[in-house]
């Protein structure tokens, strides 16, 4: 084991973690650690936009940013850190813009701007172009340019190290981490005031996923089985395009753009269940809509998908703005979108949950918003909360580069003010046993089957349309694989990229936190955004307009409400 101090460890690279690290650098001693290379964090993925109301190209103002996404998230957005996301996007957008980001443009230079699920003009009167750009390659764009940053300010990045364990004081204080080298197998403790989760989201959970293998949730489980509570898990985005059987995503921006959904009659049915947004309706209710067509047997050949139609586009259109996302409907499914419609069905995309933090990206003890000195989180893996039971398209970037910032800022603060809290004893111990034992067992269970039966009954049982049936039957699965879990074996005994481990090791963190989405989703007797219960059709504000707080205790969860911040909107029912 080698041990290692800074000021701060910031765990993830990508764009929250280095929106973070950017911050610190020059500034502070910091570490940034990845267990992919930083070009390789989901957010390269992302591809249709990042949200502020610039307007570039019509009338926009951030306070109308702030009330589409308090709607767009059912009201359960706290309205304080919307206010901060929608007026900080502005700025934090210009800030990328300087540091090189090369957005599309508009005949005068200003940055492009198109349409996106739920951002509208005047407060719901119709579409807005408010979603900036760089053609369907948006999160490329963005962790290029970052991550030339980081390497500019010479920030220490310790890639391809996994993060065991998030260490604490017997104070409480968030004191360091415990990493693993993939390529060796050695273990590092690195000593810090200030740990930073920044790890993604948990999108592998289910089946059918527009998730990269890496979306496994470990910075929010890890320190969720030390204690730290987990907030709103319930609230799991299906996005409404995803390609058929594979869950590839084929971005909101193809509708921006003007694609329609279509019904094997060929109706574009979204105008019936949303007159004003038709298609441009927020995600949650676009995948409800397909859900209804099928379930009306208007899914295409009397199948579980639908069309999305891009022919009508004018093929340089397609090129020049939806080029990454066409060819993946030729390239894995042999269809051609300037010409052909493109089968379509919803696919686990994001995360609402996570670790509760305040405005400052601070970790709350508890439902009462106490916080754990030292410790932080930033972008899908928290939950601060700005995308409440459903987020809009394009607001997770703005997230990640509007809260990353500030937390940043807070980090930069506290490390000054503050020393190096005492480590526990032996601090690599409980992770290193954890894996020897795992190693050292001969024989046992398949972490790749329990995997593959986790994602088939969380898609089965706790994805669109939820019941409390189907989820009974799911957590009594889920528990029955946790204790399976117990008794996981590898194959590969090895030390050098010994993927078998981190597999097995990732399984067990989607195994915990599906327990806690579950636990969060069958307390939620209503149906609100993303959470929508056949058992409990409408929204419950006067029991449910509150976020859910899951906490392990010892073998036992523990679920709090907090009260949401309601500062400008009062809630009232969605209509699009
Ligand atoms: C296909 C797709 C398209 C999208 N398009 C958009 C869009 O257009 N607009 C928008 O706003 N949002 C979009 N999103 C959502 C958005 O991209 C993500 O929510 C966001 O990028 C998450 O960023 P992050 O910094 O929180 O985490 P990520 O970018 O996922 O980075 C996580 C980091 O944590 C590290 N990590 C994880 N576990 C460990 C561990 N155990 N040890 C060490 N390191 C670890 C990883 O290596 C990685 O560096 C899209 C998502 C997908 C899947």
């Amino acid at each position: 084991m080698s041990y290692h101090r800074y000021d701060a460890v910031i765990v993830g690279a990508g764009g929250a973690g280095l929106m973070t690290a950017i911050q610190m650098a020059g500034k502070a001693n910091i570490a940034v650690v990845s267990k992919l290379y930083p070009p390789r964090s989901h957010t390269g993925a992302a591809q249709g936009g990042v949200a502020a109301a610039l307007g570039n190209t019509e009338e926009d103002h951030w306070e109308w940013h702030m009330f589409d996404t308090v709607k767009g998230g059912d009201y359960l957005v706290d309205q304080d850190a919307a206010a901060i996301l929608a007026r900080d996007a502005i700025d934090a957008v210009y800030e990328l813009e300087h540091m090189g980001l090369p957005f599309n443009r508009t005949p005068d230079g200003l940055i492009d701007q198109r349409r996106f699920g739920g951002h509208s003009r005047n407060f719901g009167e119709g579409p807005v172009r408010r979603a900036c750009y760089a053609a369907d390659r948006t999160g490329h764009m963005i962790i290029q340019t970052l991550y030339q940053q980081g390497i500019k300010h010479n920030v220490t990045f310790r890639d391809e190290e996994f993060l065991l364990d998030v260490l604490f004081s017997e104070n409480g204080e968030c004191c360091g981490v415990v990493t693993r080298e993939l390529t060796t197998g050695e273990y590092h403790v690195l000593h810090a005031k200030a740990v930073m989760i920044a790890t993604g989201g948990f999108g592998r959970m289910f089946k059918i996923t527009s998730n990269a293998m890496a979306g496994t949730g470990d910075g929010v489980a890890i320190p969720y089985r030390r204690g730290v509570p987990v907030m709103d898990m319930e609230f799991y985005q299906f996005h409404p395009t995803g390609l058929y059987k594979l869950g590839i995503l084929l971005s909101e921006a193809a509708r921006g753009e003007g694609g329609i959904l279509r019904n094997n009659e060929g109706e574009a049915f979204a105008a019936r269940y949303a007159p004003t947004m038709k298609d441009l309706a927020p995600r949650d209710m676009v995948s409800r809509f397909i859900y209804e067509e099928v379930k009306a047997g208007r899914g295409i050949d009397g199948k579980d998908y639908v069309h999305l139609d891009l022919t009508h586009l004018p093929p340089e259109v397609i090129d020049a703005k939806l080029p990454d996302i066409t060819d993946f409907a030729r390239t894995y499914l042999n269809v051609e979108p300037k010409t052909q419609p493109v089968p379509i069905q919803p696919t686990a995309h994001y995360a609402m949950g996570g670790l509760p933090t305040d405005l400052d990206g601070r970790v709350l003890a508890d439902a009462s918003g106490n916080v754990i000195p030292g410790l932080y989180a930033a972008g899908e893996s928290a939950c601060v909360s700005v995308h409440g039971a459903n987020r809009l398209g394009t607001n997770s970037l703005v997230d990640l580069i509007v809260f990353g910032r500030r937390a940043g800022r807070h980090m930069l603060k506290f490390v000054d003010d503050t020393s190096h809290p005492t480590m526990p004893a032996n601090p690599d111990r409980p992770a290193r046993e954890e894996i020897d034992e795992i190693v050292a067992r001969p024989s046992g269970e398949n972490a790749a089957e329990i995997r593959e039966r986790l994602q088939d009954v969380m898609m089965d049982k706790v994805s669109v349309v939820r019941n409390a049936g189907g989820m009974n039957e799911a957590l009594a699965e889920v528990e029955s694989l946790r204790n399976a879990y117990k008794n996981v074996a590898i194959q590969d005994k090895g030390n050098i990229f010994n993927t078998d481990l981190t597999e097995a090791l990732e399984c067990g963190y989607m195994l915990d936190l599906a327990e806690a989405l579950i636990i969060g989703a069958l307390a939620r007797e209503e149906s609100r955004g993303a959470h929508y219960r056949t058992d409990f059709e409408k929204r419950d504000d006067s029991n449910w307009l509150a976020h859910t707080v899951v906490k392990m205790k010892g073998d036992k969860l523990e679920l709090t409400k907090k009260p949401v911040t309601v500062t400008t909107f009062e809630p009232k029912e969605r209509v699009y």
